[in-house]
Formats: C-alpha cells, structure tokens, sequence
C-alpha cells in the first residue's frame, strides 16, 4: 500500500517534479476546502505521473467538479501564496489537530481532524513534528514543498475513485483525487496529449471494438479468449516466427499442459515459487484416501508440498518438458545443437489486482524454445537468437529497441557453473548483441545464478517501453536432470542450455502490437485484407465473384452485403482497419477492373483485377508494413 509514511530520508531525496507535485496536492486541498469546508484530508504523496490526496467528505467528487476545483487551484496559484514551514510540539499538533485546524482553512469546532490525529500518533517520539501552512491552508506535513503556489499553476485533475485509511477497509471510505503537474503549460499538454494517444491506443479498447479477444468473468480473470479476428493475427504471426525457426534449424514440439510435481521438484519451479503457481492437482486417489479419513486441508498441501502425495502442476514453465525430450534420446556432439521449440501455454498465479487486458495475463503462450549445446557453440546459438529477433521487430517495424545484458557479480560466489564458463558465455553474450548493433546496457550482480541473460525492451511509438522476452544461459537444468552428450573423447558431458522466449508471449506481443498500429494491422497481420464493396445490388454478383477470386487465391476477404452507401461501406471498413477496399460499380464490372482504396487514403485507383492480386499476394507473402 502506497500510504506508507514516507521516512524523513526519502523525504530529503524528493525530486524538483516531486515537490512540485506534492505542493499541488496542497494547493488542491486549499480549493477543495474552499468548496467544501467540511472536507477531512488524510494523506497526499506525489506519485509517477501526478498526485493524489485521499479526504473525506458528504460531497461525493465526481469529474464535473474538476473545472470548479482547477478554476480555485488556479487562483491561489495566482495568489502566489508562500509556503511556510514550522515545527509545533507534539501538544501545539494535537491541539490543532482537535480544533479542526489541521488539514483546513479555519477552526472547524465539532470536526476535528480526524486522520490528522492518527497520523501525529504515528509519528515516532524523536521525529519533530511540522506543520506547511498556504495561506489558510495548514497541514501536517514534512515537506519539502516549492517555495510559492505560483509553481503549481500548470496543473490537471485526472480522475477520482475511492481508497481506505491506510489501505484497511474497516475504517470507512474516503474519496481520492488524482490530479497532475508540470513545470510548464507546453510540459503539460505534451503528457495529457501522450495519454489521448495512449488512451486511443489502448489494446484492451482497441481489442474490444475490433472484436480480437474477449476476457470473460465466468471463464476467469487473466484468461484470453482470442477471438475468431484476433486468433488470425496469432496465427499469422506464429506463422511467421514458425517459418524463421525452420529456417534457423528448430524443431517444433508439443508438450501437455500439465506435469507430475517430480517433474518441478527436479527443476526446481516446486514448492518453491508456489505463490506464483495456480495451486498443485492431487491425484484422484489421494482426494479420496484423505476424504475418507477427513484429513484436513493443510495436510493435503503439506503432503503435496514435501512428496508424500503425488498430484500434478498446471505447467509454470516449459523446460522441464523440453528437458525431457532431449534426455529420451542418446547425444554425440555431433547432433547438437538441438534446438526444440513450442509455443507453450504456461499459467501463473497473478494477483487480481494486477491483471489488464492482454500485458497482465493468468494463461499465456511463450514463444519459447530451448536449445542444447555444448559450452563452444553459446557464443553463435547466442547470435542466431539475436538475428532471429532483429528479423521480427524489422518486419515489424519496431525499430526502436534495446537490450539490458544481466551479468554476474564477479565478487559474488553464489553462481553455479565454472568460471570459466561464466566468462565465456558473457563474452558470447556481450559479443552478440554488439552485432545486433542497438544500445545495451550491463548489469553486473543482475544475472540468475544458473546464468547470465538478455532482455529486450521496446519502446512502441508514442514512447513508452515494453518490457518483452528474453535469452538466457542457463548452466544448472542439465546437471538438475543429469543430461549428457557424448563429446569426442567418447565420455559424457554435459551440455548447456540456452532458454529463449525472446517476444515473451503471444498476450502480451499481441497487445503490444495492437498498440503499436493502432489497430492497423499491415495486410500480412490483418484478420480481414480485402473487404469488397459493391455500390448498388446491380454488381452484387459481380462482387460475389470477385470475393471468391480473393478467397480462393488466399486472401482473408468479406463482401459488404448491407443496402448502406458506398461512403457508408467505407467508413465501416476504415473503422474495422481492413487495410484494402475493393469498390465495385458498373463500371469495373464491365472492364475486369477494380477500385482500389487503401486504409489510409483518400485515393482510388482503378486497375486489372488480376493485377492487383498478385501485387497484393506479393505484398503479404513479402510482410511488407
Ligand atoms: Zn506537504
Ligand atoms: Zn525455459
């Protein structure tokens, strides 16, 4: 819960933009206040992006009370008041505090300052209290705060909801009002101006009106029903990734989505790390021995938990399954790399509270692949990983990305594997991703201890980073499950492994990338290429045609059956993103030609039906943007 007290030292290391924000949490209790003279604050941190402050009061703030408050925030910043700062003794802050005075503009009798009561108790004995006056605006506060409210002019309110006290339901509701603030008016506008364009942007909106995936209460929280548009994007963008492995020598597998707890306690996922697992499955057998003996709940955990009973795991991760297929086979040096690939549905136990449309998902499908090699070949399976993710995000036109290398502390001796492994693979790590030639960053102490990692970040176009996949060389899974290859020396050795899910999962990618075109798919992607549009009944039949031509040569079409004008049918494909628009009149008909209309442009242009398919063919199968 973010209403901790902040400590005095945090205090002291507020940034300018902190202080700022805060002192217009102030100077927005001083309007409210001005309003609403019986309003009670409780606490109001400057947060990323902005402000809150949490009150209460009989007036509930809805957002058509934002002018009113903004009009009165701006006028005390006009009136340039100065925040003043004194420490009071512990008795002056109670006696302020009973008088209403703490957190108002005046003595308020019969309405002391509740929460302000609270808080003075909270504050340990040897901490001096002080108090920030504005004008008649007195609060508890430790500060700091800007020198006068003339700085706190540029400001937004955002948007309200409700909080606790202290996060604890049990001692009533108040209201909270998020608010923003910026040094300069042309700061602000560019922030509220960035949110349109996210708000614009949004996936979970964006996925919602262009009918790409549903999240259903019934089927549960964080789970992704891809709809019949949105599995296409999926499915063409495995298509794609799918053809890149085969080229780079993959192996496709398929695994269950479930295993014995063996399985994790031999990789290690299980117990440890349970509170991120969806809860382990006894077997039918155990249930019913334990029923019999009404044995309780704990020791159905427990015994789950230690090996007594056996049960299994929706599956947390991949590996251990892709583990075990390279162990049921023999391996000389010869035969590696083997590089096995899948994507993998895994589940993770998120909190509620976390979960959002596609980026914070319960069920997701990595794109996951693990590779076996021996300790010589990292350095250039590394390097086919990178290519491999270069081609993706090129194609995708995401061109602004970079890598952050986790490398291991070299002081440090909880690592697992040789030294000289170590320094081999960073070495490998550090080489490759210098001839993917974007910016990275190293660091040392952030590696795992089974081995060091890349993560890729992308910043989409309105700025904002994405957090995706990542490679990993991993030195401890192999001696976990005792894998070997043959090496030339005709002993057993046993071989590294690389873990790749460079895009993270298909949820998340998926999301990112309908927010990084906005919904604009390029044709390669688009769950519908060509929408058909006849202009009048007349050419109904010759649209029916046509769309069987496009349909038969592959291409994912609909014909616009609906009695609407032809600005109508447009506007409806636009709204739907289709990227091309086949128009059909009399005309065209009686050529063999079609009009052409392209997503974004108001152009037409007519040409040979069989023309236009092959280029639009060429188009998609190139994946041009
Ligand atoms: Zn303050
Ligand atoms: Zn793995």
């Amino acid at each position: 819960m973010s209403s901790d007290r902040k400590t005095l030292e945090e205090r002291a290391q507020m940034t300018d933009i902190e202080r700022l924000r805060h002192s217009s949490a102030h100077v927005m209790a001083t309007a409210i206040l001005r309003l609403w003279p019986d309003a009670q604050f409780a606490y109001g941190p400057p947060i990323e992006n902005g402000f809150y402050y949490d009150f209460e009061m009989k007036h509930r703030v809805t957002p058509d009370d934002f002018e009113k408050i903004e009009a009165e925030m701006k006028k005390i910043a006009k009136e340039n008041q100065k925040f003043e700062s004194r420490v009071v003794t512990r008795d002056e802050a109670m006696t302020l505090a009973e008088s209403g005075r703490l957190g108002g503009l005046t003595d308020r009798p019969g309405n002391p300052s509740r929460f302000k009561l609270d808080l003075i108790e909270k504050i340990p004995l040897d901490e001096p209290i002080s108090c920030y006056q504005n004008g008649d605006f007195i609060d508890l506060c430790a500060g700091p705060h800007v020198g006068y409210t003339s700085k706190c002019k540029n400001i937004k309110l955002m948007s309200v909801s409700s909080s606790f006290y202290m996060g604890d339901e049990s001692r009533g509701q108040l209201q909270r009002v998020y608010g923003t603030a910026f040094e300069s008016k042309e700061l602000l506008e560019d922030h509220l101006q960035r949110l349109e364009e996210a708000k614009r942007r949004d996936h979970r909106r964006l996925g919602r009106e262009l009918g790409l995936f549903h999240i259903d209460e019934m089927v549960g929280q964080g789970l992704i029903l891809w709809k019949p548009k949105g599995a296409l994007v999926r499915r063409s963008l495995q298509e794609f990734i799918t053809q890149e492995l085969d080229k780079q020598g993959y192996s496709q597998v398929f695994t269950p989505h479930i295993g014995k707890l063996d399985l994790y306690r031999t990789s290690g996922h299980f117990p440890y790390y349970q509170e991120s697992q969806y809860p382990a499955i006894a077997e039918r057998d155990v249930l019913d021995r334990l029923a019999d003996e009404d044995a309780s709940c704990a020791s159905l955990i427990n015994g789950l938990s230690d090996g007594t009973y056996e049960g299994y795991l929706l599956k947390p991760m991949n590996c251990p399954h892709h583990i075990k297929i390279y162990a049921s086979e023999h391996h000389s040096y010869r035969d590696l790399p083997v590089r096995l690939a899948e994507f993998g549905t895994v589940y993770r136990w998120e909190q509620s509270g976390e979960l959002g449309g596609m980026t914070r998902v319960r069920g997701f499908t990595q794109d996951d692949a693990h590779l076996f090699c021996t300790p010589d070949q990292v350095a250039e399976e590394l390097t086919g990983c990178l290519d491999l993710v270069k081609k993706v995000f090129h194609t995708l036109g995401m061109n602004d990305y970079r890598v952050r290398l986790s490398l291991r502390d070299p002081a440090s001796d909880k690592y697992v594997g040789s030294a000289e492994n170590w320094d081999k693979a960073e070495a490998a790590i550090r080489h490759a991703v210098k001839t993917l030639g974007v910016e990275y960053t190293e660091e040392l102490g952030e590696a795992a201890f089974y081995g060091p990692k890349i993560d890729f970040v992308v910043k989409d176009v309105i700025g904002r980073d994405w957090q995706l996949g990542t490679v990993q060389v991993d030195y401890t899974l192999p001696v976990r499950f005792g894998l070997t290859y043959i090496g030339p020396d005709n002993a057993p050795h046993v071989p590294v492994m690389i873990h790749r899910a460079p895009f993270g999962s298909l949820e998340r990618f998926t999301g990112l990338l309908i927010e990084h075109f906005e919904g604009k798919f390029p044709a390669w992607l688009a769950p519908e290429q060509v929408r058909v549009i006849p202009i009048s009944e007349k050419t109904m039949e010759a649209a029916e045609k046509v769309t069987a031509r496009f349909a038969d040569a592959g291409i994912r079409v609909s014909i616009d059956r609906s009695s609407d004008k032809v600005g109508a049918k447009i506007r409806n494909a636009r709204l739907e993103r289709v990227p091309y628009m086949v128009v059909l009149g009399q005309k065209e008909v009686d050529e063999g030609t079609v009009s052409i209309r392209q997503r974004d442009s108001e152009e037409l242009i007519t040409r040979p039906l069989e023309e236009f398919l092959e280029s639009l063919l060429h188009h998609i199968a190139t994946r041009q943007l």
